[in-house]
């Protein structure tokens, strides 16, 4: 590669912006000439040639002179004996602040290279809050490295090549720089996966012909039918990037002989969007899509701004291969990205609120104050800067889109943090379904909540995206230090009574946050917190609050009986088949019985009430099925209910022995028993009994119904309409 002349780049930017300040550019260039000078890059050339060959990439993205002028001068205060002073000195504050922070992004030594990753993404995003410039010189700078990458040892090109995929693809992606993208991923490919891509490379040139005349054969049908509906449009026909072969065969676990669609075809058209869809149509005449491929990303245009159309069809042949339709300005802003709307004329390089394009990356930098584990942390901004794969809607038809695999959870909590929290449920498509389920192309999702609930643990399982991890995380952190200050705090009031001393009092004393602070914690509730978690002893603690001769008075507590650290609840509980954590509670008008069939009715604002399948109440919520869900039983070992029964009978002598035996002998409680003496020597006899399940209170009743003189044995339901 000849070196890059200063008169090059000139020229390539006046094409652009005639009025740059080319005074300014040949100020900077000769500055960082003579600061390189005598400096040699490891090709052998000046080390002049690699800030000239940077300052070249920024003039092609159509920068500004700044950038551009960062480019020539972004080495100097790192590689040379320059200082910031001396560069603010000759350029000004602007110029400075960008090489400072290109500077500042080289230069972080740590332990694992994990964590250099995870720290350099977070410096580079910060970087890029400051001024989106820095990242962009940043790049052109990795670019040509990669490009002259060949020059340097075999075990730097790998760890080199490694990063550029890991951390500057991810970025140049999001920031919509298909173009560079597309380069970088093919350098770092052939350094990386040197054997994969010469197979792959040979495979392709073996097929080259075949190939060759293929494409001429559909871009000649494709211009043709253009032409002849009046389509101005341009068609191009290529073998698909070599890195993104590799990706499909990786992905799908199959060889090349099996990649059948590595040709893809793109029509430019001239100007209007109208004009994709009819070439859409058209193409659709010629040859048969196959439906689940097509996207159309121009309705819903990707996060980084890529619009097309995307199809895939099949020819009469048999060959599939894929054609993407866009219009001249969607065509530049994919392959220029960022750089196409950040126009050079513009004067603001800090993001403004407005600007759509910047608002994930605050929201990176919000998350990435929140993460602190920098594996997580890398693992997240990976899913979240490849975050397209789904585009999905609000009930008011707002599109978000989602990493592959995301969830309803994630949909809740990118919406609001407290939808999340709160969420109970939800219908996709106005069909209840899982948390769990995945979200898919084209659902409308709409949450179901319950004020007060919160999210569980189990959600981190399936939760995809870095929001609603760390949203979760820090709800769950939270309730746990509560819980913990809570029980912290009764350990030490427990243990303070045996002496005979209030909390209270030494509360409102200061005694306890004296003795806190002694101990390393801020505050009284930290402290109580480290008592609760059981990284502190209540002894500990009292053996600063009070004087040793009253300690020895009493001997060393025994350890806590653990019923006063957990207390488990016996309850009756369902479970809503497939969602673990809906808020649900027993109709009053049926209370079901354990083993009885229920059904779950999604009630507006309250969760799900569960009533007996048989409930009277039911029929009437029935004609809302959209709101009804099946739910299952869910029972501790030694549960019961409470039952209310009624014994419609002859009143002679001994009958009410002869029920109460009956029902002690099935080892049944009776809670309460009531007589009602009725007209013609008749009686009503009020059972309230404790019940396991349903079929035990169907064997009381039978055996009920076997003793002479009992006419009827009935279950007392209720007949209030308790629907909501
Ligand atoms: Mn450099």
């Amino acid at each position: 590669m000849a070196m890059v002349r200063f008169e090059d780049i000139v020229e390539e930017i006046l094409r652009y912006n005639p009025e740059a300040d080319i005074d300014l550019l040949r100020r900077a260039y000769i500055f960082s000439g003579k600061e390189h000078r005598g400096q040699v890059r490891l090709s052998g050339e000046p080390y002049l040639s690699h800030p000239l060959a940077v300052a070249k990439i920024l003039a092609e993205t159509r920068l500004d002179v700044i950038s551009v002028a960062v480019g020539l001068l972004h080495d100097v205060i790192e590689d040379t004996l320059t200082t910031r002073e001396e560069v603010e000195s000759y350029f000004g504050a602007d110029i400075t602040n960008i090489v400072a922070g290109v500077t500042k992004i080289s230069k972080i030594p740590f332990t694992s290279q994990e964590e250099i990753q995870a720290e350099n993404l977070r410096k580079m995003i910060l970087a890029m809050v400051d001024d989106i410039r820095v990242i962009l010189v940043k790049i052109a700078d990795r670019l040509h490295n990669m490009r002259t990458l060949h020059f340097h040892m075999p075990k730097q090109q790998e760890r080199i090549a490694r990063e550029t995929l890991d951390i500057y693809v991810p970025l140049v992606y999001r920031l919509g720089m298909g173009k560079i993208k597309s380069e970088l991923e093919y350098l770092a490919f052939c350094h990386l996966y040197p054997e994969s891509y010469q197979s792959l490379k040979n495979k392709i040139e073996k097929e080259r012909k075949v190939s060759q005349s293929f494409i001429k054969k559909i871009t000649r049908i494709l211009e043709t039918n253009m032409r002849k509906n009046k389509i101005f449009a341009k068609v191009e026909g290529r073998v698909k990037h070599l890195y993104s072969i590799y990706q499909k065969m990786l992905r799908q676990k199959i060889s090349l002989d099996e990649v059948y669609d590595y040709i893809a075809f793109r029509v430019i058209t001239n100007y209007n969007v109208a004009d994709c869809y009819a070439a859409l149509g058209i193409i659709h005449n010629l040859w048969s899509p196959i439906p689940e491929r097509f996207k159309d990303y121009i309705a819903m245009p990707k996060p980084n701004k890529y619009q097309s159309l995307h199809t895939s069809v099949i020819s009469k042949d048999g060959n599939v291969f894929e054609i993407q339709i866009r219009t001249k300005e969607m065509h530049k802003i994919s392959e220029e990205g960022i750089a196409a709307h950040w126009k050079y004329k513009e004067k603001k390089s800090t993001p403004t609120a407005e600007d759509q394009e910047f608002l994930w990356l605050r929201q990176m930098v919000e998350w990435q104050q929140e993460v602190k584990d920098p594996r997580e942390f890398m693992h997240s901004l990976k899913v979240d800067l490849y975050q397209d794969e789904v585009y999905t809607f609000t009930p008011k038809g707002m599109v978000k889109s989602f990493p592959r695999g995301a969830t309803v959870i994630d949909f809740a909590y990118s919406i609001h943090t407290e939808l999340g929290h709160q969420c109970v449920g939800a219908r996709i498509n106005g069909k209840l379904i899982p948390l769990k389920t995945t979200l898919k192309n084209g659902d409308i999702v709409e949450i179901i909540t319950s004020p007060g609930h919160g999210p569980s643990r189990d959600w981190l399982t399936f939760v995809q995206t870095s929001r609603a991890r760390s949203k979760i995380k820090q709800w769950l952190n939270r309730k746990e230090r509560e819980r913990s200050i809570e029980l912290g705090k009764k350990l030490l009031e427990k243990e303070l009574k045996r002496y005979h001393h209030s909390l209270k009092k030494l509360l409102s004393k200061g005694e306890i946050r004296e003795v806190a602070s002694q101990l390393g914690h801020p505050q009284e509730n930290d402290l109580f917190s480290a008592l609760g978690f059981g990284n502190l002893s209540p002894r500990q603690v009292l053996s600063r609050l009070l004087p040793p001769e009253e300690l020895e008075k009493k001997e060393a507590p025994k350890p806590l009986h653990p019923p006063l650290i957990r207390r488990r609840l016996v309850e009756k509980k369902v479970r809503v088949k497939g969602h673990d954590d809906l808020l649900t509670y027993f109709a009053r008008c049926c209370n079901p019985i354990p083993g009885e069939s229920i059904v779950g009715y999604i009630t507006r604002n309250r969760g799900i009430s569960i009533h007996s399948a048989d409930c009277p109440n039911l029929m009437n919520l029935l004609y809302d099925t959209a709101r009804v869900i099946e739910v299952e039983w869910e029972l501790d070992k030694d549960y019961s209910c409470p039952v209310e029964v009624s014994i419609y009978l002859e009143d002679r002598p001994g009958m009410l022995a002869k029920i109460t035996s009956a029902i002690a002998t099935l080892k049944t409680n009776i809670k309460n028993i009531t007589q009602k003496e009725l007209e013609g020597k008749k009686a009503l006899v009020h059972l309230l009994l404790e019940v396991k399940d349903i079929n035990h209170l169907r064997k009381i009743v039978s055996s009920l119904r076997s003793i002479k003189g009992v006419i009827e044995v009935k279950r007392v339901l209720r007949q209030t309409l308790a629907a909501s």
